[in-house]
This record gives C-alpha cells, sequence and structure tokens, in this order.
C-alpha cells in the first residue's frame, strides 16, 4: 500500500498521466470499514477515570456476588475459555475506535443465570450469562457479533453520552440503582438478579441509533479478528425464533430484530472485505456462512 502511494508520487512528481481515467479511480476506493461519526463531545464532562473506577467496582461486586451464590462459571469451563479466547481476537482491534481503550483493564466472566444477554462496561469488563450462550448454542462467530457488539457500546461510549445527557457528572458505584445499569450497559433485569441492586425504576435503554451502531462496529471488529461477520443475521435469526415464546432478555433491551438483521446485511458490502481481507482470501472465495441450527 505505501509502495503504491509511493509509486503514484513519483508519478505526479514526474508530470505523467495517470494511468488510469479519474472515474475509475474513485471506484476503486474502498471504504476501510464501518464508517461513525465522531464520539459525542458532551460525554466529556463525565470524568472517565470515575466512570471506568465505578464500573470495575460494580463488576467486582457482581462477580463476587455470583461466586458466593456458585454462579461464577470456572475459567477450566470450555465455554468461559471460548469467550475469553474470542476476547483476545477481538481487543487488538479496539484502540481504533477509541484510543483509550489499549488502557483498558479487559476482564471475561460466565455468570450461570438463564440471561440471554451479555454486557461490556466502560473500561472492557465483559460478562456473558449461560442463557445466551448455551440457548442461541453460540458458535464462535456468533460469540464474536454478541461480543463485538457490547465491547461497541463501551467503546462508542455510548453508557457515558447517556449520562453527561442525563446531567449526570459524577459516578458512585454503590446505589446507582436503575441509573447505574444504563450507564454500565446492562439491562437492569440483570443487575437485578444478579446483585440485587437494583431496584423498581426507570428503565434506561440504549437508542435504536446506538444499537445500530453496535452491531455494525461490533461486526467490523469481529471481522478484522477473522470472525465471519455474517454470523451477526444468524445470530439474530436465533434470537427470532427463540423469542416464539416468552422474550428474552436482550431483545427487550435490543429492539427491531428484522430491522437490524436488514441494517447488517445491506453492511455486508463493507464488512465482507475486512472479513476476507483477515482471512487471506476475496469474497468470492468465502464459503457460506453456516450456523449449527436449521434457521427458519
Ligand atoms: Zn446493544
Amino acid at each position: 500500500m505505501k509502495q503504491l502511494a509511493a509509486s503514484i508520487a513519483v508519478i505526479a512528481a514526474l508530470g505523467a498521466m495517470p494511468v488510469q481515467p479519474a472515474h475509475a479511480q474513485k471506484e476503486e476506493i474502498v471504504q476501510d470499514g464501518i464508517a461513525v461519526k465522531p464520539l459525542s463531545r458532551v460525554r466529556v464532562i463525565v470524568p472517565e477515570e470515575q466512570l471506568n473506577e465505578a464500573a470495575a467496582q460494580q463488576y467486582q461486586e457482581m462477580m463476587a456476588q455470583a461466586q458466593q451464590k456458585g454462579a461464577l462459571v470456572p475459567p477450566t469451563d470450555p465455554r468461559v475459555k471460548r469467550l475469553r479466547n474470542v476476547a483476545q481476537r477481538l481487543i487488538p482491534h479496539t484502540p481504533r475506535w477509541n484510543a483509550s481503550a489499549r488502557d483498558w483493564q479487559w476482564q471475561v466472566n460466565l455468570v450461570d443465570q438463564p440471561q440471554v444477554n451479555a454486557f461490556c462496561m466502560p473500561g472492557g469488563r465483559i460478562g456473558f450469562f449461560t442463557g445466551i450462550v448455551d440457548q442461541l448454542k453460540l458458535t464462535d462467530d456468533e460469540m464474536a457479533a454478541i461480543m463485538g457488539h457490547e465491547i461497541a457500546h463501551a467503546l462508542r461510549e455510548h453508557g457515558r453520552e447517556r449520562m453527561a445527557k442525563s446531567g449526570i457528572t459524577s459516578v458512585v458505584a454503590r446505589g446507582a440503582g436503575a441509573l447505574g445499569a444504563a450507564i454500565f450497559g446492562i439491562d437492569p433485569g440483570i443487575t437485578n438478579t444478579v446483585t440485587g441492586m437494583i431496584g423498581q425504576g426507570v428503565v434506561l435503554k440504549f437508542s435504536r441509533d446506538e444499537e445500530r451502531e453496535a452491531d455494525l462496529v461490533g461486526l467490523d471488529i469481529a471481522a478484522r479478528a477473522g470472525y465471519d461477520p455474517r454470523a451477526g443475521i444468524a445470530l439474530w435469526r436465533k434470537m427470532a425464533m427463540l423469542n416464539k415464546g416468552a422474550p428474552p432478555e436482550f431483545l427487550s433491551t435490543h429492539p427491531g430484530g428484522e430491522t437490524r438483521i436488514r441494517d447488517m446485511e445491506r453492511h455486508m458490502n463493507v464488512l465482507l472485505p475486512l472479513y476476507a481481507r483477515s482471512k487471506g482470501t476475496t469474497v468470492n472465495r468465502l464459503p457460506a456462512y453456516r450456523t449449527n441450527v436449521a434457521l427458519r
């Protein structure tokens, strides 16, 4: 790439005409991944260090309580190993979206609870529930799609922005209540079961735009890490199948499955080249994505 740029510069310096007509050159510029707006400026009124510290404290507390209940799945469990392996591959692609992610203290844990959900707190603390891993029979690619999505909320600082817009400028972990759940990107239903911290209160959700951004940025990260972005679509189809019964938590906090599938499909032209590149091949040579269940 650099060499090419250098030789173009040399040609330009010599005053030679470009080989290709201008319009052909323009078509060759392929967008490198998902494009996003700059991070919200209002978010900076919430001190980052304080937010990350509070999130860390809340995370420690959640995991300690899970352990007390015997619900913290041990690191020897194959599902924990898979989750940590996925995280290890995704993490190197996070600073592209937020430079401070280089300093995040990443952690990945699996809590034995039936919730069909997962989260990533500011500062990189990730939690999965056995409900989402087992009920959706997640493949590694699908784990990466979910983890990417949750990480993307944290990288794009959706919780911090939401907080800033609600006029909260200081953070404390304890007693943050329902607001805390929204700030940390967790469905209050989950924190209620796991920590008992959240009482009845306002349920703040990420907006549809934030969900859309998390879907696309998450798949961008997954694709760069070598996970098939089409798993995002399979995942939402699985979710819809599961939703035929009672709506699982992830759906109540992550609405609009059909719209989201269409959105992801529309961006495959940008996402698949990233995946193909990570696999050292071309989009045309990629085999179709196959999940492990029959999708309707
Ligand atoms: Zn989300």
